[in-house]
């Protein structure tokens, strides 16, 4: 049985005050989601420590959007994997298409991150996605394979158990446009071939969530396909009661 997750991306969201509020939101309502569903929230870097505090008691867990690929020293303005693990994070977000489009995060750069956030006891949500022209060319396809291999491929198999791969089409991140529930099903199901062919059995096991445009209104229809594990949440992660309303898109 794999996990099913349902993850918040609050990206440069919120100040701190807002972001406990929006915690406390959901944990308030929380009860009215099946327990099946795991719910993260990963705020930004300023907010970890007080939203760790908001969700305590709850079973909601905490991650954050990105860490440094060095382990500590001399790298102003970046933040270790360490600190957000001390932090209470237990998640980080790697890879994401715009720390690849604004910041040219490469696959050397995330080979070094996925190690800082193994070497700190944090699972990995490692975002592949194709943008509009590559979609469009139906290169979709070979993107998302070259994603996986530069990176994932590099993991041991221990490290593997412990990964979370969230699909995202460029092309419908924070444009209202979604991946029908049948293109998502079907490079869902490429995606875990991708990885059997490399970890064998234990893709079986590996999340597989969707993002891009997610919402209450077509979660359920996204989530009920059977490669789809969960979501990976932005603009509907930003109100509490459209986070938990994804959470009860799981039917299955
Ligand atoms: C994201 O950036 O991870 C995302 C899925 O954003 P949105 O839901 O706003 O498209």
């Amino acid at each position: 049985m794999r996990k099913k997750i349902v993850a918040g991306n609050w990206k440069m969201n919120t100040l701190p005050a807002e972001g406990v509020e929006l915690a406390k939101g959901v944990v308030a309502g929380r009860g009215e989601v099946c327990s099946c569903v795991n719910f993260i929230v990963c705020p930004p870097f300023t907010h970890l420590a007080m939203v760790a505090e908001a969700l305590k008691g709850s079973d909601i867990e905490l991650g954050a959007q990105n860490c440094a690929a060095e382990a500590k020293g001399a790298y102003t303005g970046e933040v270790a994997a360490s600190m957000i693990a001390a932090l209470g994070c237990k998640y980080v977000i790697l890879g994401h298409s715009e720390r690849r489009q604004y910041y040219g995060e490469t696959s050397a750069t995330l080979n070094k991150k996925m190690e800082q956030a193994y070497a700190n006891g944090l699972t990995p949500i490692y975002c592949v996605g194709e943008n509009l022209d590559e979609r469009e060319a139906g290169k979709h396809f070979d993107v998302v394979k070259a994603q996986i291999e530069e990176v994932v491929y590099n993991l041991s198999e221990e490290q593997f158990k412990n990964l979370v791969i969230a699909y995202e089409p460029v092309w419908a991140i924070g444009t209202g446009k979604t991946a029908t529930a049948d293109q998502a099903q079907e490079i869902h199901a490429y995606i875990r071939k991708v990885l059997a062919e490399k970890f064998g059995a234990a893709a079986a096991e590996c999340p597989i969530l969707y993002g891009g445009s997610c919402k209450p209104a077509n979660a359920a229809e996204i989530f009920a396909k059977e490669d789809v594990d969960g979501g990976l949440i932005g603009g509907a992660a930003l109100k509490a009661e459209d986070f938990l309303a994804i959470g009860k898109g799981f039917q299955k």
